[in-house]
């Protein structure tokens, strides 16, 4: 029988994945309790919301207007 081979471990990247889970988790309560006061714990969860959710959002038809100044037309 062979020797069962302890596949190594990779504490770091379990580490992150649970400090993630933490911060999301974090951020949601934050944000129940303190209701979306403005300070950067929102804005942070504001962005991770937007990102982890993007995969939902409609491709929506995005209306591109020139935002460059209108020229100074010399006549
Ligand atoms: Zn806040």
């Amino acid at each position: 029988m062979a020797p069962q081979i302890e596949m190594p471990r990779v504490p770091l990247a379990a580490d992150e994945t649970d400090v993630m889970r933490e911060q999301l988790d974090y951020l949601i309560d934050h944000v129940a309790v303190a209701g979306q006061c403005g300070c950067p714990e929102c804005q942070r969860y504001l962005r991770v919301r937007s990102i982890l959710l993007e995969i939902f959002d409609e491709p929506r038809p995005v209306k591109v207007q020139a935002i460059s100044p209108p020229l100074a037309r010399a006549a």
